[in-house]
């Protein structure tokens, strides 16, 4: 199945609801789709070859990864907050024959033999305003690469992940069909674009038949606001995100009655946050969403139910799952591997694996999975008895000390507990005695963090050797704008100074 046919799907069904922009003047499904058909016409008219955009979040977004789609072209976000010398990299990385720019992006990027450069305002002239034309019929087209999207680049260089037309609808039908997709229903789309989160909400909003609101890029007062005039019913947050929400909705008085869904993930939720989240919201349903660049987004998720029991739970078993990602998607088989590649026992850690068709096997010009279809995810895991996934992040973040592996979410979480912790990290730091010696880096409400306090608790909830060697008290961590944490650059900051100390 190919992306184009969730579009269809909606455009038939309900022609005449509204599905892009905000207020009375965005554009219906029918509009959506012929706006789309007339873009993939004008492609398809170039030669089947790569499009980028860079720029702001918007609709002309949806309409170009639809076009794409039907002209049979890949689609290439690229991220604009990167230097300038690295975003031409992946400029020449991907390729792209036509490459539609933000206007005042357009000095950014180098001139290079074989791209064709068009301004959005060019762009949405000529094919966003007026009326668009009626359906026009396009050739057939097969599972081509719908999406070459490039990962954070959190652990290393951005990867250039290839997404097929059917890793995506797979994704779509096994999500929308478990949450279920209602009518009259609005998305707002806060998660930049050129991240699988923006992608991926293009794409379930269009075959749920929900309206997309796009917040060109995120504060906390727009979000709010946002959501508040357009009736938003649907929504996805990054945990830094919806802090800072729940702060402004406690500043205004807003309530936001019509918000039904609030999915959070790419990191890791810190346990005050979700439950003040849920104390906030009691009418919205939250998710817990786990999923990578290259498995076309979410495979596993806590759903409302299950955020609910955990809270209501005294059985600490099940109240531990608030901080689980939940149980797979029904179409995604997972597994817990060692090393040597046995698998785990319930509760032994080791690294997450995963199969099904969203799994894409492919990065540009490499191949990403293992003959039998199997996707090793880097990231470090563990199931619980129900089968609850438990991810500890990234297998390069386990701190390996004296030959003990410590996960550093553990011990962030009973740093969390402390009422003064405003954020944490806790980091593995090169050391003679031990190889890496486990470190604290908080930031603290007060001022005055009482580390001995936070020791102890650590020592008593956990063992001594997690116990942190080293404080740091910083006035904020730093972050990306998908919310996470850049370890590799606190780390290299604090490596000479932790190891002078
Ligand atoms: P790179 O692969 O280039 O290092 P990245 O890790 O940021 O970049 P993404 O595909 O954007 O690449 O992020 C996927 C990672 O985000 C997962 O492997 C996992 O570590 C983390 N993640 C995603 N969702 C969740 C979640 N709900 N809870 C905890 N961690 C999550």
């Amino acid at each position: 199945m190919r992306t184009p046919l969730l579009l269809d799907i909606a455009a038939d069904a309900c022609p005449d609801r509204p599905a892009l922009g905000g207020g009375e003047e965005g554009d219906d499904f029918a509009s959506y789709r012929a706006r789309a058909s007339c873009v993939a016409a004008w492609l398809a008219a170039q030669g089947k070859a790569n499009t980028a955009f860079l720029g702001m979040n918007g609709t002309a977004l949806p309409v170009l990864l639809f076009a794409c789609g039907m002209a049979g072209t890949p689609f290439i976000p690229l991220n604009y907050r990167l230097a300038d010398d690295d975003l031409n990299k992946l400029v020449a990385r991907s390729a792209p024959s036509t490459l539609i720019v933000d206007d005042d992006m357009l000095p950014r990027i180098a001139p290079t033999d074989g791209v064709t450069l068009i301004a959005r305002s060019d762009f949405e002239a000529e094919f966003m305003a007026g009326a668009p034309p009626e359906k026009i019929d396009l050739p057939e087209a097969g599972n081509e690469i719908a999406v070459l999207l490039f990962t954070s680049g959190t652990t290393g260089d951005p990867k250039a992940a290839v997404l097929r037309h059917a890793n995506l609808t797979s994704y779509v039908m096994s999500t929308v069909e478990f949450l279920g997709a209602g009518e009259e229903e609005a998305a707002l789309i806060s998660v930049p674009s050129y991240h699988i989160a923006g992608i991926s909400a293009i794409l379930t909003a269009a075959y749920g038949g929900r309206r997309i609101v796009y917040l060109p890029a995120f504060t906390a007062e727009d979000w709010v606001a946002t959501c508040a005039a357009e009736a938003i019913t649907h929504a996805m947050v990054v945990p830094t995100m919806l802090d800072r929400i729940l702060d402004v909705m406690e500043r205004t008085g807003e309530t936001l009655p019509a918000l039904r869904a609030l999915s959070y993930g790419g990191g890791k939720m810190p346990e005050p946050v979700i439950a003040r989240a849920l104390a906030k919201l009691p009418h919205v349903a939250f998710v817990n969403a786990y999923g990578l660049t290259e498995t076309s987004s979410t495979i596993a998720l806590l759903g409302a139910e299950d955020h609910r029991a955990a809270f209501a739970s005294d059985d600490p078993a099940v109240r531990r799952r608030i901080a689980s990602v939940g149980q797979p998607l029904p179409s995604i088989e997972l597994e817990i591997r060692r090393e040597d590649g046995s698998p785990c026992a319930p509760g032994e850690q080791g690294e997450i694996h995963v199969r099904g068709e969203q799994v894409s096997g492919e990065y540009l010009h490499k191949k990403a999975i293992a003959d039998d279809g199997w996707f090793a995810t880097s990231d470090a895991g563990w199931l619980d008895e129900g089968g609850y996934l438990f991810v500890e992040g990234r297998l390069d973040d386990v701190i390996v000390r004296g030959g003990e592996n410590i996960s550093p979410g553990e011990i962030e979480d009973v740093l969390r507990s402390f009422d003064d912790i405003a954020d944490c990290a806790v980091l593995g730091i090169p050391c003679v005695q031990w190889g890496e010696k486990v470190v604290a880096v908080i930031v603290s409400k007060s001022g005055q963090p009482d580390t001995v306090a936070m020791a102890a608790a650590i020592r008593a909830k956990l063992r001594s050797t997690k116990t942190p060697e080293q404080w740091f008290v910083r006035d904020a961590l730093p972050y990306n704008e998908t919310g996470k944490l850049l370890r590799r650059v606190l780390k290299a900051e604090l490596a000479a100074e932790a190891c002078a100390g």
